[in-house]
């Protein structure tokens, strides 16, 4: 490591691979070595990593509904996930599911990775829905969905020790596969072999091109059993073997989810769970969508910041995420669903215009997520090219159009613990459920037990304008003080009020004025275009937003509150308090909990679970006062 890794922290910018091209061949220019064999990359591939951890016989054997877990050291090219993802496709059962997890510090560029995988036009269809979703060069965690849902990539972006050490999983097998350990000694450490130790499944493989005897000693010394084994093409030996210890694993089938909500967290919540063979209901007695998040347009966007904390690396994660979800579900694809043309951000104050211009020079932020808006908008206007509007209602209505799906009008009152998992009174019965989601906002604090949760309800005031010709080419959404929306049936969004003390439903007319003006004042010109002070007002809405008091959402399992902070009630969590990020916040933490609930790797790191984790409040008094009951 040379100094200035050292003192580089776990979440600073990436820095790209560097490559030469070398015919097809790509060569770090840091590491001096190819990222695989000159001769036959796949044929490599498949002799040291897919036979090396016997993989055409296991995937062969796994029962339906299995998950496997692969987890490599260095994606570089995607060659090994390649290999790995085709053969699981052609041997595992159709409902099966492999995970992919790979720790990358250097990832390829988008424009590096066409060009490597324009060498194998056998694996072109797998290469181009890669391609299509490679995340945004940002350092962390990255949940990608491909092979119609039964392959999940999860890409760490960062030394490999470090994310693997903020992994939570349970790995079947292992592809170790840095460069040669002379040239790149730091992806051979007793660190991260630690690491391999800690994150096995009982039995756990691994296989490395390798034979280095500091790598054989090391790993042994970590409790893999190693053997010597004949190597690719010119290497006479490679490593292979077990882990000889691990924890056995949580048996989790998917049974019966309820879910209490049909709003953006409840829909993404019950999608992601549908998906992965849960059978759903979702209970809201307004129907889908009609609260908060019944607005008729919402903005994909996220709020950028300089600074790596868990909070605004929550704000960039599920902000990726959540277009990962809008791409792999193809909304909006109706013009009258909204549009992914880019969202303006303008700083409504000196404090903004600091942060954000912070922000784009920080590095965290590659042109592809956010760029400056350019001339002719305020000093350190930002562009979001990939976000956009949408219909928020249409979004959870094609969410939760799903054959595992069913939604009934019923009100949940009650929540009680059973031996093998919940039962819930709605008034009209009782239903019994392996998993509750709560996902009602600042409603959940009325079920027993919940009172003590810390959240705040938010009014907010949206108007809705009538389009005219001059609005109607209004093509992007622009974040201001407030916000405005391209016209959707021939309205416009103009919003919000935030309003911590008036808690009133009904529209205020002062709102709507309110509305007005601090579009005026922020952006004079559209403003004009509706008409000015003429703009013909063609209706409004009341919502509450619901914000916890760190303003991050309480998203994973439900703490015992009064006996144990650290001991999840089984079977129970929450996704609320996604404050005005409804549409952002709201697929990661369905991702998390599907994920949690069915022992899977966790797309967030674990400073990031601990920081959503709803416990954190209870810990947090905790610590003021050791005796503190909710
Ligand atoms: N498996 C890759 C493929 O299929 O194309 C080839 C991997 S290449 C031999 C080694 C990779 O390890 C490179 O992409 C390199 O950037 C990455 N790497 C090197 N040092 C690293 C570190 N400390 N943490 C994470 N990745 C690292």
């Amino acid at each position: 490591l040379t100094i200035q890794d050292a003192f580089l922290d776990d979440f600073a910018p990436l820095q790209p691979a560097r490559i030469d091209w070398q015919d097809t061949t790509p060569v770090a220019r840091d590491f001096d070595d190819p990222y695989f064999s000159r001769d036959d990359g796949p044929a490599e591939t498949t002799h040291v990593f897919l036979h090396g951890n016997q993989l055409p016989e296991r995937f062969a054997a796994l029962p339906p509904r299995a998950r496997f877990v692969i987890a490599e050291t260095g994606f570089g090219t995607g060659l090994n996930f390649l290999c790995a993802a085709t053969l699981f496709l052609q041997q595992a059962p159709a409902d099966a599911v492999l995970h992919f997890v790979s720790a990358e510090k250097h990832p390829l560029t988008h424009a590096d990775l066409a060009r490597a995988h324009a060498g194998w036009p056998a694996f072109a269809p797998l290469c181009a829905e890669l391609a299509r979703h490679y995340p945004a060069l940002t350092p962390g965690f990255h949940r990608l969905w491909l092979g119609n849902r039964r392959i999940a990539l999860t890409l760490l972006f960062g030394d490999a020790a470090v994310r693997f050490g903020q992994l939570q999983a349970r790995v079947d097998a292992w592809f170790l596969d840095g460069f040669a350990p002379a040239r790149n000694p730091g992806m051979w450490t007793d660190d991260l072999f630690r690491q391999f130790a800690r994150l096995s499944a009982p039995g756990a493989s691994f296989a490395t091109f390798t034979a280095a005897g500091f790598v054989r000693r090391g790993l042994a010394a970590q409790g893999f059993d190693v053997a010597r084994v004949p190597g690719f093409g010119r290497k006479r030996e490679m490593l292979t073997g077990h882990f000889l210890g691990g924890w056995q694993p949580a048996h989790s089938t998917p049974g019966h989810a309820l879910v209490i909500g049909a709003g953006l967290a409840g829909a993404t919540s019950a999608r992601a769970l549908a998906e992965r063979g849960w059978q759903v209901t979702v209970c809201d007695p307004a129907g889908i969508a009609q609260h908060a998040s019944g607005n008729l347009a919402g903005v994909v966007y996220t709020t950028p910041s300089a600074h790596a904390t868990p909070q605004n690396r929550f704000y960039q994660s599920s902000y990726l995420h959540a277009l990962h979800w809008l791409a792999r579900h193809d909304f909006p694809s109706q013009p009258d669903d909204g549009a992914l043309t880019g969202v303006l951000q303008l700083p409504p104050d000196a404090r903004h215009r600091d942060k954000q211009q912070a922000a784009l020079d920080s590095g965290l932020w590659p042109a592809d997520v956010l760029r400056p808006a350019g001339s002719g908008w305020p000093d350190a206007s930002l562009l979001m090219p990939a976000g956009g509007y949408l219909r928020p209602q249409r979004w959870c209505e094609h969410l939760l159009r799903h054959p595992h799906i069913t939604v009934l009008p019923e009100a949940v009152e009650t929540l009680t613990a059973t031996q093998t998992g919940w039962q819930v009174g709605t008034g009209h019965r009782t239903h019994d459920a392996d998993i509750v989601i709560i996902a009602n906002a600042a409603d959940a604090t009325r079920l027993a037990g919940l009172h003590w949760l810390p959240l705040k309800r938010i009014r907010g005031q949206v108007s809705y304008y009538r389009a005219t010709e001059a609005s109607q080419r209004w093509s992007q959404a622009i974040c201001h003080s407030g916000y405005l929306t391209p016209a959707l049936d021939g309205l416009h969004c103009v919003g919000a009020t935030f309003d911590l003390h008036q808690l009133e439903a009904t529209p205020r007319d002062g709102d709507d004025a309110r509305n007005l003006a601090e579009l005026a004042a922020n952006l004079p010109a559209y403003h004009a275009d509706l008409g000015g002070a003429d703009a013909a007002l063609a209706g409004h809405r009341v919502g509450f937003r619901c914000q916890s008091t760190d303003f991050l959402p309480l998203a994973g399992p439900v703490p015992d509150a009064c006996a144990n902070p650290s001991t999840p009630q089984p079977g129970l969590y929450l996704s609320i308090a996604h404050g005005s990020r409804g549409i952002t916040g709201t697929p990661l933490c369905a991702e998390l909990i599907a994920a949690l609930a069915n022992d899977e790797p966790v797309p967030v790191d674990q400073e990031m679970l601990a920081a959503l984790a709803p416990a954190r409040f209870i810990l947090r008094q905790r610590k003021k006062q050791p005796e503190w009951m909710p």
